[in-house]
């Protein structure tokens, strides 16, 4: 593949560290501090594929840059698919992950159906291509809170594939099954066909 560059709009330090481990030598990733974006890109859609594609669209349109952006929501079974799309301001507008994973072990107090999946879309915005990517990964919310690597919501969930939680393994083994690390493995691909 030959070294392309494109700039991951993203405000989110772990998922920049998480895509560039990813894709590793292959994609030139640049942040939007390197092209002095200094604002909060808006994600005002309904579906975590609307997000992706209006950061995207943002960034490209506002810019210049040809861009890939990604969203990513919980959703949990047994509440309907909350927090879904929501997942960032869950337990309020100006709230931490930690916030979040307080609110997301009481709401599930007591509930036995912990079945969740993690979805993320990643979309790529350039001259003349939109596409869209998509990865999943199924687990269970845990009852309290195990390790301390990873982000969000990353000490509650066990992936079906591991016995313990995303924030108890190594970058590369919550990469290689992931959510995110599955879209890229798409992202990717994609890449390489239209080289
Ligand atoms: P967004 O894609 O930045 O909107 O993320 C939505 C929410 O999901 C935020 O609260 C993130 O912290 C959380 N999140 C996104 N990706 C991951 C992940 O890989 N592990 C755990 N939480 C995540």
């Amino acid at each position: 593949m030959s070294k392309l560059s494109l700039v991951f709009a993203t405000n989110n330090p772990h998922k920049l560290e998480e895509i560039r481990r990813i894709v590793g030598s292959k994609l030139d990733i640049l942040s939007l501090n390197d092209i002095d974006c200094h604002e909060d890109i808006p994600e005002t859609a309904d579906t975590i594929e609307g997000n992706a594609l209006q950061k995207a669209r943002y960034i490209k349109d506002k810019y210049g840059y040809d861009c890939f952006a990604d969203d990513t929501g919980l959703m949990v079974e047994a509440l309907d698919g909350r927090p879904g799309v929501y997942s960032a301001r869950y337990a309020g507008e100006h709230c931490t992950p930690a916030d979040n994973v307080v609110k997301l072990l009481d709401e599930m107090k007591g509930v036995e159906n912990r079945n969740a999946y993690f979805a993320t879309v990643i979309a790529l915005v350039t001259d003349d291509m939109t596409e869209t990517f998509d990865g999943r990964v199924d687990g269970e919310i845990l009852t309290e809170p195990h390790g301390h690597a990873g982000f969000g919501y990353d000490p509650v969930f066990k992936p079906v594939e591991s016995n313990v939680s995303f924030a108890s393994m190594s970058e590369d083994d919550k990469n290689a099954i992931s959510h995110r690390g599955r879209a890229t493995v798409k992202f990717l691909d994609f890449l390489k066909s239209i080289e």
